[in-house]
This record gives structure tokens, sequence and C-alpha cells, in this order.
């Protein structure tokens, strides 16, 4: 018999140190696999998970995206064979629903259309049955997953660097090169240097922004951006962040805004900082019952678009494979973005470097 007895870090209750036990894996069902974990980045998503602000059940185990590989094939599986190693990334693409034939599997209904009531994938000593959080449950040694959310990838690069792909590389990524389709020569602002802002500005240099403005909080975090290339850096706390941005660029505003500090204000200030007619894209979430308040004027007579980003609206077989060069030809640099790694049983401490943005990424790593 297969054992698939593993450590986990299950959310037990909300807003209590995590529970780190030896649960038991269940077995892959029709289409499902098994991927034993490498790395899966603590996201800063996972702070307001933990604390209950987006309404995760327990028990679970977070962790929304990985890498790995397949132990282990349930019946029918047809594009996941054992030995591969595998993105699990915050999406699946399952092909058949309504969105994946429309061409936005990033919407998939395998996900989206659950309701918030995630597959049981573990079961704990006492009997209890664990979902994995967002159909991945990376915080975890083995995961069992759908077939319709691994994605074989090609590297030399270690699994450390590669394991950010499923989250922050590819919603920045994706938020610049799928949702604003930044055009040479525009000029950029974005709100957050968290992880994902980060990507975002790389991403925008890669995609030859004219000039990258970035707006963040945290001195630290300017810094970094600074490193990484970012023209200005502004301190919201400190100045007008949206005069500022306005001023910068020759009165108007920015061609495209990038929001991903998930503050409802920011959001709103990335809306406000964009010039007549430009585009701003918005992906973070604060609670999830959170309202934006936009004034009507700028909303609905100066032509702007507010575009929602989720995981970079990006199509993983084309857009992976992309990233991937980036990253090996340097032009992507995760180096500054790993700031940390801790073992499983460290859950709370890298929890808690995130929530005091001590941490960018902090990887949450196994033995392999
Ligand atoms: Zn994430
Ligand atoms: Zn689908």
């Amino acid at each position: 018999m297969t054992d698939r007895s593993m450590r986990a870090a299950v959310l037990r209750e909300t807003g209590v140190p995590f529970s780190i036990e030896e649960v038991e894996l269940l077995a892959p069902t029709d289409g499902r696999v098994v991927v034993r974990t490498h790395a899966s980045p603590f996201c800063s998503t996972d702070v307001h998970n933990w604390s209950g602000a987006l309404a995760k059940i327990p028990p679970t185990i977070l962790g929304h995206a990985s890498i790995g590989e397949v132990i282990e094939v349930g019946p029918g599986v047809r594009t996941a064979e054992v030995g591969q190693r595998v993105l699990v990334p915050g999406t699946p693409e399952c092909g058949s629903c309504y969105y994946c034939s429309v061409g936005e599997p990033w919407q998939c209904s395998e996900l989206f259309d659950l309701g918030g009531v995630y597959p049981d994938i573990a079961r704990g000593a006492d009997g209890a049955l664990i979902s994995g959080a967002g159909c991945v449950g990376g915080y975890a040694e083995l995961m069992n997953v759908s077939q319709n959310q691994v994605f074989p990838v090609e590297s030399e690069l270690d699994s450390d660097t590669l394991s950010l792909l499923g989250c922050g590389i590819t919603t920045g990524y994706g938020a610049v090169v799928n949702a604003a389709r930044l055009r040479p020569g525009e000029s950029v602002a974005v709100f957050g240097a968290g992880h994902l802002g980060l990507w975002m500005l790389q991403a925008a240099r890669v995609a030859r922004a004219s000039f990258v403005v970035v707006v963040e909080p945290d001195a630290r975090r300017r810094e970094v951006a600074r490193s990484l290339g970012a023209d200005v850096v502004i301190d919201p706390d400190g100045e007008d962040a949206v005069a500022s941005v306005q001023s910068l660029t020759g009165g108007r505003g920015a061609d495209v805004t990038l929001e991903a500090s998930s503050s409802t204000e920011a959001q709103r200030a990335a809306v406000l900082a964009v010039r007549r007619g430009g585009r701003a894209v918005l992906s973070g979430l604060e609670r999830g019952d959170a309202e934006v308040s936009i004034p009507q004027v700028p909303l609905s007579l100066q032509s702007r678009s507010v575009i929602s980003v989720q995981n970079g609206n990006v199509r993983m077989r084309r857009d992976v494979p992309e990233c991937i060069r980036l990253l090996e030809q340097g032009l992507f640099d995760a180096m500054p973005i790993i700031t940390s790694r801790y073992s499983v049983d460290q859950l709370d401490e890298a929890r808690e470097a995130s929530k005091n943005h001590d941490d960018l990424s902090g990887l949450v790593v196994f033995a392999h």
C-alpha cells in the first residue's frame, strides 16, 4: 500500500498558530495526481487567509502556488506523468468549462465556481477531513491536485526560483503584458513594492516602459525597488502619491498604473493616478467584502480603463515558458525577492515575517 503520510501545516482555526501535524493524504481519485512538494512561497494573501479575512473554511491547508514532482497518478490521468517536475499554480485550466472555452482560463470554473468549498485532500489523526485551499494546499509535504492544475516545467533552474512562477511572477508579468498590454515608451506607476509589485516593476522594465515610479510606504521595500530599476520611488505617507505621479508625468498621470498593495486606498489612488484614457490594473484583496470608492467624473468621463487581473490573466502553457526564459536570461531577478527559507514547521514565522514586511517571498522548502 502506498504511504501517503505527510507533515502539513493545517489551519484548524483562523487567527491562531497553524497546527503542524502528521496527516494522511487521500488517494488520488479520477483525474487527480499526487505531487511531492519542493517549495511553496508564503504569499501575503495567506496572511489574510490565516486571519479569516478571505473566508477560507478550516480545517484546510493553505499555500496556493507550489512546485514539486509527480509521484502518483489517479485513474484517467492523461496530462501528467510520474517523475515530471511540475508547477502547481494558483489557477487550473480545465480546458472545457465556459471560461476556458472562450480563452479566459484564469477564471476557470474548476476553481472559481466551487463557491469557496475546496476538495478534501487529507485526513487528520483525529479523523477530520482537511481541504486544500485554492485547490492546492502547498504548505505540506505532499499535494493531491487535479491534473488540470499541474504544468510540467522544463528548465535547469532550481525549484526555489521556479516556485515563484505559480503566483508572484506570473501575476506580475501578466498584469503588465496581458492586462495592461504595455507598449514600449509608456510610463508606469506601481502601487506597492511587495513581491508582486516588484515583479510588475521588472516586467515593466522588460516591456520597455520609458519610466517607472513605485509607490511604497516601507523604506526597505523602496530600496529594493530602486535596485530593481525604479526611476523614482514615492513614500505615500510623506507625500500625495497621486499628485506626485501626475507631476512626474507632465501633469497627466501615468499611461498605466498597476496596483499590488491590496489596500482599497491604493486601488483608488491607482485609478486616479492614471492619465485620461490610461489603464489602471487592480490585483489586490484587502477583505472579501471590501469596497473601493472612486469619484464618478474620472471613472465615467475620462475614458480610463479599470482592469481586474487574476493570476496575471495568464495562459500557463504560453506564459510560463516565457517567464522561465526571462529568469534564465537574467532579465527577471529572483535573488532580491527570495528573502528567507522556512521548514513547514516554521510556517507561523513565515506568516509573521510576511505580515511585518520583513520578507518579500519567504519560501517554505521541503527536502527532496
Ligand atoms: Zn499569492
Ligand atoms: Zn476551465
